[in-house]
């Protein structure tokens, strides 16, 4: 519900758990909460109990203009000229306030999204993570100094960018906010990011503390809570911003893609959707595969980008292994109250994304998939799905094929290790892909076969601030995290000086 709002700045909120803390609610501009020029605000929603948290400012195209102002003025000063190892002062201070911070953060995470606490706050460590990774890159970007004879000199300097547009999604808007402002910032670059519309909690908390304690000069990171089609939309053709980096779903990377071209040519990252293949051979530790299936799609209730959606378990195991599984996922994947220590399963984001799931169960059902478990929603109130299994599916159905982005599973057969490679790789999609097998020679063969940007054997979603992530094909362009973002932020300029010799001889 959006509507004109003449509210406070800040809210206190008594989070499930107990904690008390205070929301801010404006825009996050120039180191300032500020009410948006067009004064309106909009409800943000529990998705566990349907009920309203607070409301926040939204911003729109003029408060775009705003923050990318303050943005430039900041990239135009010390920030990118001084010590670079300043900026990781900077960046390592926050990694403690986040830390100190950490319990209240999930909690408004879980409370935002609909997530386990559990989960969230395994978002709020990888993120401190994050953080302190790219804080200990910011004094180890070097150039190089190329030889070519001793008529010249050449070197090349990695510099940043400018102001970063950054838009993130809902699954997990404090850990993506960590991601994309953590190599932008190191890096030496400026932010404007806007939140998801259905999650800007946490990251205004976060932005709290940046002013609180003067973490970063006024103009370097802004946040702004809004709507993609009107301020996605505005940073996208905004000819102030040099670069933009989307976290979300493949079609809207695409139209995103079109706009930062045609706008001013906007340099870009896009870490998009996917249909991820899981791998099961006859050899597979059982007990170590079900516990990464599960993480594979269960965790963050389904919701995330590279999910093991698409199980293929080996013919003479499929049976024994797959009752076991629906057995254990019955048993064990509790779902409900996103705050109870036993949930392993929270509620989905958002009424629209529950209907999805729900619509695609229906699909999967009408197109002959044969459903083992779950295949509906749990409770009258909160948006939840309990976790699903179809057995016995064909290639060709629209639930193998696409994303759905909730905790439904599809289960095929294979026989061989050459026919289940064809079968993982036919996608659009390349984020990631699974392979549970105890032959050391068989993992290191398919996962030089998969055409994915990760390949988790024996694990499953198990990220690391220092192993690189994103999307082979459809799946994205870039990656995050590690090392390699780092290019992603950075330019190089290469400088080839003439000498000389007669002139000082
Ligand atoms: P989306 O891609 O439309 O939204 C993600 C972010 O982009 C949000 O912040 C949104 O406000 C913004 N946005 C939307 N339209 C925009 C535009 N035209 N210009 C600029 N920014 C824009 O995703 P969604 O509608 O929230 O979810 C739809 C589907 O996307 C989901 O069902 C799921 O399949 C997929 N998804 C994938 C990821 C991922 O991590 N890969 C994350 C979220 C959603």
């Amino acid at each position: 519900v959006r509507r004109y709002a003449n509210m406070s700045l800040e809210q206190e909120i008594t989070l499930p758990n107990g904690i008390k803390y205070v929301q801010p609610t404006g825009l996050f501009i120039n180191n300032e909460f500020v009410k948006p020029h067009q004064g309106k605000a909009f409800e943000v929603v529990s998705p566990s109990s349907e009920e309203v948290i607070t409301s926040v400012y939204e911003s729109r195209e003029d408060d775009v203009d705003e923050a990318v102002h303050y943005a430039q003025s900041a990239f135009n000063s010390d920030w990118n000229r001084a010590d670079p190892a300043q900026r990781g002062r900077a960046l390592y201070k926050l990694a403690d306030l986040i830390e100190e911070n950490a319990e209240t953060i999930a909690g408004i995470e879980s409370l935002d999204n609909g997530k386990s606490l559990g989960n969230a706050r395994g978002d709020v460590a990888l993120g401190i993570n994050v953080l302190r990774s790219a804080a200990g890159f910011t004094d180890k970007l070097f150039g190089t100094i190329i030889e070519t004879g001793n008529d010249h000199f050449n070197y090349t300097l990695r510099e940043p960018l400018g102001v970063c547009g950054q838009i993130i999604p809902w699954n997990f808007p404090f850990l993506m906010f960590m991601w994309k402002i953590a190599p932008a910032l190191a890096t030496g670059n400026t932010v404007v990011l806007k939140s998801s519309e259905t999650t800007p909690l946490s990251a205004l908390y976060a932005c709290g503390l940046v002013k609180q304690h003067k973490i970063f000069p006024p103009g370097v990171l802004n946040v702004l809570s809004g709507f993609g089609k009107i301020t996605g939309n505005a940073l996208t053709e905004h000819p102030g911003i040099s670069k933009i980096a989307f976290t979300g779903s493949t079609a809207t990377g695409k139209s995103i893609m079109k706009k930062c071209a045609e706008s001013n040519l906007k340099k870009i990252t896009l870490e998009l959707g996917g249909k991820s293949p899981h791998i099961i051979f006859n050899d597979a530790n059982v007990d170590v595969a079900v516990q990464s299936i599960v993480n594979g799609i269960f965790y963050n209730s389904g919701e995330v980008c590279s999910a093991g959606s698409r199980l293929y378990v080996q013919d003479d195991i499929y049976d024994t292994f797959v009752d076991k599984f629906v057995k254990y996922t019955e048993d064990n994947v509790k779902v409900g109250d996103p705050f109870a220590p036993s949930t392993v399963q929270g509620a989905q984001n958002s009424l629209n994304q529950l209907n999805k799931i729900l619509q695609y169960i229906k699909t999967g059902s009408q197109e002959g998939a044969k459903l083992l478990t779950g295949g509906e929603r749990l409770s009258e109130k909160g948006f939840f799905v309990k976790p699903t299994i179809f057995g016995d599916v064909t290639e060709n159905m629209r639930i193998v094929k696409e994303e759905i982005f909730g905790p439904v599973l599809t289960v095929s057969r294979f026989k061989t290790t050459e026919d289940v490679i064809k079968l993982a790789n036919d996608s659009e999609y390349g984020l990631a892909a699974g392979i549970q097998t105890t032959n050391h020679d068989r993992a290191i063969h398919v996962a030089r076969e998969l055409k994915a940007g990760t390949i988790w054997v024996n694990t499953y979603n198990d990220f690391h601030s220092m192993v690189p992530f994103g999307g082979y094909k459809q799946s994205g362009i870039g990656r995050e995290m590690g090392q390699e973002v780092l290019s992603n932020y950075t330019q190089t300029k290469a400088i080839r000086a003439g000498i000389y010799l007669n002139s000082f001889k």
